[in-house]
């Protein structure tokens, strides 16, 4: 028995064949946020072979109270989740593989991320995401599993191809009254039982415990104390476009994706390039040098120009903070980029 994962190995469901079997696994982590720090710790934690991690955005002072991995020198340093996960996940547990990209995943990324996946973690923040990820669960038939909190409320549902409803068979059931953790606020208890319960359907899926997998979406909420199950059988639809009998995948398909978006509901919108483009941010810096007070580490370059700040990534994407408007966001992009 390997000593390091023997309480894992005693739990008699997982036992010394299911770490064998852990141990073989990639999981694919979108977003590297509150969720996506907790998942990553669990299943690192927990030996699988590999984990790619995907996030946008970079460590702020806002994301300390909840998001595990993180640590004020991070904030400081302004540098991309990822890349700071990578490293702590690192300290962790160094027998795992931990692949880290910044970049805003789009249907090109994701197809050449989802090589050799067993497993996707939702831990993002949007729909368009979380429908591209079920249209490409769906297509390679790869099981995931799908999470959200906001304010003390949190919802998981796990999804087997082949097997019961997919997300895009459930949209009109699934309660989204537009509230996010920047304007609702969120605590960390709520993140945590999320983790808990997309980490336990991983353990599952990844020891291919199939029969205990939970069929049904689960909702909570840890300050009014209420905890419902709801039974999704009877939603799966027979001409569902992403899993029924003749699928389309429509959120793979090329120009579905948003070029501008505002984030997580807060004053900041994100432009991404049509092509990936290589910016070298040294240059920039001296460009931008007399538009504003202008900060570089090696992964992103930020300007504060007046009331906007504009945070630039080596692939071309850009946050503008300071405005929900896409319109704005974009003149400003091609002001100052090009
Ligand atoms: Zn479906």
């Amino acid at each position: 028995m390997n000593e390091r994962y023997s309480r894992q190995e005693l739990f008699s469901p997982i036992g010394i064949d299911g770490q064998a079997k852990i141990r073989t696994k990639s999981v694919l982590i979108v977003g590297a946020g509150a969720l996506g720090a907790g998942s990553a710790e669990a299943l690192t934690r927990a030996g699988v072979k590999r984990i790619v991690l995907v996030d946008r955005d970079y460590v702020d002072w806002t994301n300390l109270q909840r998001q595990q991995l993180y640590s004020e020198e991070d904030a400081k340093r302004q540098l991309p989740k990822v890349v700071a996960a990578k490293n702590r996940l690192n300290q962790i547990n160094s027998e795992v593989e931990i692949q880290a990209h910044v970049m805003d995943m789009g249907i090109e990324e994701a197809e050449e991320l989802i090589s050799g996946i067993d497993l996707i973690m939702d831990a993002t923040d949007n729909f368009e995401t979380r429908l591209l990820i079920n249209d490409l669960a769906q297509k390679y038939e790869i099981p995931w599993i799908y999470g959200a909190c906001v304010g003390s409320y949190g919802i998981s549902y796990t999804i087997l191809p082949g097997d019961g409803p997919c997300l895009n068979c459930l949209l009109d059931k699934i309660p989204a009254n537009g509230q996010t953790c920047d304007t609702a606020g969120i605590i960390s208890p709520a993140v945590q039982m999320v983790t808990a319960y997309q980490t336990a359907e991983a353990l599952k899926i990844l020891v291919e415990d199939y029969a205990s997998i939970r069929k049904k979406i689960v909702t909570f909420d840890t300050w009014t104390n209420q905890h419902v199950q709801l039974g999704m059988g009877k939603a799966k639809k027979v001409d569902c476009p992403s899993c029924g009998a003749n699928p389309t995948y429509p959120y793979l398909e090329k120009g579905a994706a948003l070029k501008t978006a505002v984030l997580c509901g807060r004053d900041t919108v994100q432009i991404r390039p049509a092509h990936t483009i290589e910016i070298d941010l040294g240059e920039m810096e001296k460009r931008l040098l007399p538009h504003g007070e202008v900060r570089c580490n090696p992964y992103l370059l930020e300007l504060q120009s007046g009331s906007h700040r504009l945070v630039l990534f080596k692939d071309g994407r850009a946050l503008v903070h300071g405005t929900k408007n896409t319109t704005e966001a974009k003149s400003l992009y091609h002001r100052f980029i090009g």
